[in-house]
């Protein structure tokens, strides 16, 4: 992981990607290479490294696909920004993994970045968002923390947390929440109309932890800045009350678009399509 910086840079001088770069997803190889001897502690340590990256909001994916040969393992990562596996980013987790993987004897990973994903949403780059939005559907696989001036990903591992802050794994969860709900509104059939008043209804058990989530996003020691929930409105169908914030009922129809959101509360910290 020491020679993140350097290994990529490399690559992203010998071969250049194809089209634009807007940031956001890239996809990397990790090769950790194998110990002189195979040991439980060495079988487990790379799970338990790409484990920690994952909650740390460094990995996309808790579980990405691993390959092994004689010498090495390589596990291909989706990460939310390219400069994702930067050691600064390493939070106390990562470190004590990192420091599990040198005793079990495996070698000090290296990092070849392939490259980014021309399909993946563009990441933020304003130096000073004035408002974030939480937001997330269950085929989305970027951060679920957007920026509300430009709608760009936040990558999780940017959000300020204090060592044993778990902030970043409260957003992993909540995201794990709202995709299954998000699912089976679309697939399930049976379950659709439960899983869409958890989507729509400002006062769900699932809009109540994300409102929850934006509220402690937005405190110190975190953002400092507003954090919106997103609420779902299905296309097609109107509430009745369409001017008014379905949480306290004052109009919330914006005159003029707000990044994507066309509906906004400040006092209740909503916004909506
Ligand atoms: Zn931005
Ligand atoms: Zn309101």
């Amino acid at each position: 992981m020491r020679e993140a910086r350097h290994a990529r840079s490399a690559i992203a001088m010998a071969v250049p990607g194809p089209g634009r770069d807007t940031g956001g997803v890239h996809t990397a190889r990790l090769i950790l290479a194998l110990p002189d001897r195979p040991t439980a502690e060495a079988d487990h340590a790379l799970p338990r490294l790409l484990g920690a990256l994952h909650q740390n909001g460094q990995v996309l994916d808790s579980a990405p696909p691993v390959v092994a040969d004689e010498q090495a393992l390589h596990a291909y990562l989706s990460l939310p920004a390219a400069d994702a596996l930067d050691p600064e980013h390493h939070g106390p987790y990562v470190r004590a993994a990192l420091a599990e993987l040198a005793a079990a004897g495996h070698g000090a990973p290296r990092v070849r970045l392939l490259g980014a994903d021309p399909h993946g949403e563009p990441e933020c780059g304003c130096e000073t968002p004035s408002a974030y939005l939480l937001y997330t559907t269950f085929v989305d696989r970027d951060s679920p923390l957007r920026c509300a001036d430009c709608s760009g990903t936040v990558p999780l591992y940017r959000i300020p947390a204090g060592p044993g802050d778990l902030i970043r794994s409260r957003v992993l969860d909540w995201q794990q929440q709202y995709r299954a709900c998000d699912r089976l509104w679309i697939e399930s059939g049976a379950l659709e109309a439960a899983a869409l008043h958890e989507l729509v209804a400002a006062g769900s058990d699932l809009s109540a932890s994300g409102r929850e989530l934006c509220a402690a996003l937005a405190a110190a020691p975190h953002l400092g800045r507003p954090v919106y929930y997103y609420l779902h409105r299905p296309g097609g169908e109107e509430p009745a009350a369409p001017d008014a914030c379905p949480s306290c009922g004052r109009p919330w129809r914006l005159d003029l678009p707000w990044g994507v959101c066309g509906h906004r509360c400040d006092g209740c910290g909503l916004a909506a399509a």
